[in-house]
């Protein structure tokens, strides 16, 4: 199923592609990059796509498209009702996950304003395996409150679970003893977002499904990022290694009542989409696409979008599409680690995930932004843009004290199919130079910080001149290299 290199303890991962569409790529010389990211405030999200050599913000609406997804966009079908490509992407929902029913959306958020409009009202809970950002926006606003319970491994940086996403069973059954009637739905998360998309593991979601069937809570699976979570499955729960993928999916969407995606990251295309084997649940849930998305044959997706979403669910089936992403990430995790850098292990889906307090040794007070220090230093050390996944993206109380992160992580996202092996080997290369001159990395601090989405919209400045002292140590250590 993989293919071997001779004489090698590892794994190589090998593109099972052909590039046939390439974009130049720009990489600036150091000293523009501490120019650069002074101008964007430090913040990632601030930057220019020009001026970023690798792009590995996120993984979301970035992944490559395949020959045959293009070519099924040109046939995309332009009509407000009855398309033929509204029909063409339900056989494919229909033929991938076996749900007769589905309701369109622009993408998967909107599938929780949905979800959360129709079912969360003000002082029910959500349980869920672990939050993901919007969702819990959307849950929260309704007047609902999540509740997670992932297991306690999860939350640790490293061991060596292979499901660190699964539900904590007992503690489930506790809650659904106490406030059953409170539940609005369960949400299991398939590949955990925000704890380094740690799957779940099919023995876990069945037991947690089977509960929700026989208690009558109605339970919805967050199938946005099932492409690695499936990887997974399939290569460490020993009883799934040779059931086919069409199986799998046929039979997680059997043991629950609603899936919903964002197409952005599974069907390597744009929009999303709620599906259901049953009738009464798409009835509850259809009048509120007309509100809010757009017509029931497009929900405000482009029609282009939705022949590649069609065709990229298909591609889902194919065990060596789907394993690109995880490959790749956890070749750069086993570089990283094996040289000393301190990751989120065992690799898990759609990025890896830098350690940035012990990367920095503890060093950076949680007031000066450890990761968001690291994501600044690694554009400037390589012109590759991480995202930060700590204190920055956290929001300040009520009364304007500091929540500061459990973690304080820098992502590094792999889009799918997009960074050939040599990329991702000069990723590692630049992230072990900083490993080694990490004393040099300063912290940041605030010079606009927004009280809404700081994280998004912020400007952070250096607290002293580090970052120069950092460019200087590159053109010492690599000349005039770029
Ligand atoms: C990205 C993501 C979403 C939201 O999808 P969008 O298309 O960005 O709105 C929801 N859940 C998970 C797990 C995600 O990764």
């Amino acid at each position: 199923m993989t293919v071997k290199f001779y004489k090698q303890d590892h794994q190589v991962p090998l593109e099972m592609h052909k590039v046939r569409i390439v974009q130049k790529l720009y990489l600036p010389p150091i000293e523009e990059r501490v120019r650069k990211i002074n101008e964007a405030g430090n913040n990632t999200f601030l930057l220019q796509n020009r001026d970023v050599f690798m792009d590995m913000l996120t993984d979301s609406g970035v992944n490559a498209m395949s020959d045959l997804q293009q070519a099924a966009m040109l046939r995309a079908d332009d009509a407000y009702a009855g398309s033929e490509t509204c029909n063409r992407l339900k056989a494919a929902l229909l033929d991938v996950f076996g749900t007769p029913f589905f309701l369109p959306a622009h993408q998967g958020r909107a599938c929780e304003n949905i979800l959360s409009e129709a079912y969360v009202k003000p002082g029910m809970i959500c349980p869920m395996n672990f939050h993901f950002t919007t969702a819990k926006a959307h849950i929260t606003r309704c007047g609902g409150e999540v509740i997670e319970l992932v297991r306690k491994e999860g939350l640790e940086p490293v061991n060596n679970e292979p499901f660190k996403g699964n539900f904590d069973i007992p503690r489930l059954k506790a809650l659904i003893d106490e406030r059953k009637k409170d539940i609005a739905f369960l949400r299991i998360e398939t590949g955990t977002n925000l704890i380094g998309g740690q799957p779940i593991s099919m023995e876990n979601m069945l037991e947690v499904l089977s509960i929700c069937r026989r208690e009558g809570i109605r339970s919805v699976i967050d199938a946005s990022l099932l492409q690695d979570n499936l990887y997974f499955i399939k290569t460490r729960e020993p009883e799934y290694k040779h059931a086919p993928l069409r199986d799998i999916m046929h039979k997680l969407a059997e043991a629950c009542d609603i899936i919903y995606f964002s197409s952005r990251k599974l069907g390597f295309s744009r929009g999303g989409a709620i599906i259901t084997m049953h009738e009464n649940i798409y009835r509850e849930l259809m009048e509120f696409v007309p509100l809010y998305e757009g017509f029931l044959t497009y929900g405000g997706m482009e029609v282009r979008s939705m022949e590649a979403m069609a065709q990229g669910l298909y591609e889902t089936l194919d065990m060596e599409v789907i394993s690109q992403g995880p490959i790749f990430i956890e070749a750069l995790v086993r570089e990283l680690v094996d040289y000393g850098v301190p990751m989120i292990e065992p690799a898990g889906g759609l990025g890896a995930h830098i350690n940035a307090s012990a990367f920095l040794d503890g060093r950076i007070p949680s007031n000066q932004y450890p990761a968001g220090a690291l994501a600044s230093a690694l554009y400037i050390a390589g012109g590759i843009r991480g995202m930060e996944r700590g204190s920055i993206s956290e929001q300040r109380e009520p009364d304007g004290t500091e929540r500061y992160a459990e973690l304080e992580l820098l992502r590094l996202a792999v889009p799918r199919r997009v960074f050939t092996l040599s990329q991702i080997k000069y990723c590692a290369d630049r992230v072990k130079w900083l490993f080694d001159n990490r004393e040099l990395i300063g912290g940041l601090k605030w010079i606009e910080e927004p009280s809404v989405l700081r994280f998004f919209f912020g400007r952070l400045a250096p607290t002293s001149d580090w970052q120069d002292k950092l460019a200087r140590k590159f053109r010492e250590d690599f000349g005039d290299s770029l």
